[in-house]
């Protein structure tokens, strides 16, 4: 979140204790009026990114023409005037939250798509994930005299790009994504081609839709129902499609590593009516509170979601344990951002903009509580006051994921280590400090079983689920201070 006080203001306390997804990656090739079936696109991906929108088409007759805003989608690419700046058949789209970058405070110079010119022709990039070695690649491309145009990691893929000695933009591409590490899905667009790129762990989504004769790639596939699409399939870890007029190519680039796709996508991050690995996310959130309830049971009369994240687990729960299913915290649907800026008076109070206790319903009850997971803790506990506040009688929190207690830098906002609460407490202490009548949480195990696993491999898990484990999948090259696994003189020497 942005750190203005009207922000502040806006931003709901329900809301501003979340990991944040950083980005949602969309592109069509080959439909008439393809940007504003990006615009349709990048609306149905606005939870992976509410700070800022941009979208790049091209026409052979106008050349590749860019429009980044800051704010909500619907807020800028519903208005004629802006859509008729983006003509053409092909067009990409992103929509940002900042982590790498302006760290909390989207400027326009980050917003993506990025495009830059090469001697054979333009390319526009949109990148969602987050590399593990920018800042490492930073400085040494600016040693070596690149200027940079923005503080986007997905700036050095641009960098690397211009360095290479390839003849063409997708080989120049692979070379960069080779030197790069960590998490990308990447979308590209050149004259002639769409491109979708995927890391060789799959850390970060990316699927393949067709509608007519025309071709999606999208972060998920809500984005594809959203304009009627149908679903192909996913993008392989490791896989570049390379979409011209004759059809799509698929390559293999980079060498290859055991998939590591973010189960926390599962938890929370993806739409619940996305399919991920042939599994509906809201089935797998249901199941999640399945797990939850056989594992952390309690003596309750009613199973209260925390609205909207919570609400899958809380049926689930309400399910395997028989306690009936209550809307016990109601959420307004029409707040926008656009509100009244305030006076010190109204920002401090407090105020239940988007939230408020369902009071005839839990009055006098015991309540359990499900959230999808706790990040500082702030937020459960005023949510968990809100509750007594309206008088249950007993609050009990269970959560639909494992402690959270190690940061993301695969392109999700985590606070640092200390500030995350199960870094620092155990499960007693922070019953205590959210002020619950108890406190569970699901089993690592418990997740796995929920999206489909028999058991998770201990030594090398089928998921990239280091946010609960701590067992990162890639060495955080930036974080050890380490030197690059390949170097400039690698691109420079043609990859050899
Ligand atoms: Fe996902 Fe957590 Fe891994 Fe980040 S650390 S990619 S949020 S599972």
């Amino acid at each position: 979140m942005t750190d203005t006080p009207a922000a502040n203001f806006l931003s709901d306390p329900f809301d501003d204790d979340k990991l944040r997804e950083e980005c949602g990656v969309y592109g069509v090739f080959g439909m008439d009026e393809a940007a504003n079936f990006v615009a349709l696109g990048l609306h149905a991906l606005q939870h992976r990114g509410q700070e800022a929108a941009g979208i790049v088409s091209y026409t052979p007759d106008t050349g590749f023409n860019t429009v980044r805003r800051l704010g909500y989608v619907r807020d800028h690419f519903t208005k004629q005037s802006v859509m008729d700046i983006l003509p053409g058949r092909m067009a990409i789209g992103h929509t940002r939250y900042s982590t790498a970058g302006s760290k909390g405070q989207t400027a326009l110079r980050d917003v993506q798509p990025l495009y830059a010119d090469f001697a054979m022709g333009g390319c526009a990039i949109a990148h969602n994930g987050n590399i593990t070695n920018a800042d490492a690649l930073r400085s040494q491309l600016i040693d070596r005299g690149s200027i940079f145009q923005s503080a986007s990691d997905t700036e050095c893929i641009v960098h690397l790009m211009a360095r290479s000695i390839q003849k063409n933009i997708p080989d120049r591409m692979k070379d960069a994504l080779r030197i790069v590490e960590g998490a990308f899905s990447v979308i590209a667009m050149t004259r002639s081609k769409l491109i979708g790129v995927r890391d060789p762990m799959g850390v970060r989504p990316l699927v393949l839709g067709r509608r007519g004769e025309g071709w999606i790639l999208s972060s998920e596939t809500c984005a594809l129902d959203i304009i009627g699409a149908e679903f192909v399939r996913e993008i392989e870890p490791g896989e570049m499609v390379i979409i011209t007029s004759s059809g799509l190519e698929s390559l293999r680039p980079f060498e290859d590593r055991d998939p590591r796709f973010c189960v926390f996508e599962y938890v929370y991050f993806s739409r619940p009516d996305s399919v991920i690995g042939g599994l509906s996310v809201y089935e797998a959130r249901r199941r999640i509170g399945v797990e939850l309830a056989r594992e952390a049971p309690v003596e309750a009369d009613l199973v209260c979601p925390v609205p909207d994240s919570g609400t899958p687990a809380a049926i689930g729960f309400s399910q395997a344990s028989g306690i009936p299913y209550a809307m016990g915290i109601i959420k307004n649907q029409y707040v926008g951002r656009t509100f009244i800026q305030p006076g010190d008076a109204i920002r401090h109070m407090g105020v239940r903009l988007k939230h408020n206790a369902n009071r005839r319903s839990i009055e006098g009850r015991r309540v359990v509580l499900v959230d999808d997971s706790i990040v500082r803790g702030t937020t459960s506990q005023k949510i968990v006051q809100m509750v007594r506040d309206a008088g249950a009688k007993e609050v009990h929190m269970r959560i639909a994921s494992p402690p959270t207690r190690a940061s993301c830098f695969y392109g999700v906002d985590t606070p640092e280590k200390a500030k995350l609460l199960a870094s620092r407490m155990s499960v007693e202490e922070m019953a205590d400090f959210i002020r619950v009548d108890s406190l569970g949480f699901l089993t690592i195990e418990g997740l796995y079983r929920a999206v489909g696993m028999a058991a998770r491999d201990a030594e090398a898990p089928q998921f990239c689920d280091a946010c609960f484990s701590g067992q990162y999948p890639t060495r955080l090259l930036d974080v050890e201070g380490a030197d690059n696994v390949r170097t400039l003189s690698w691109l420079a020497s043609g990859g050899q």
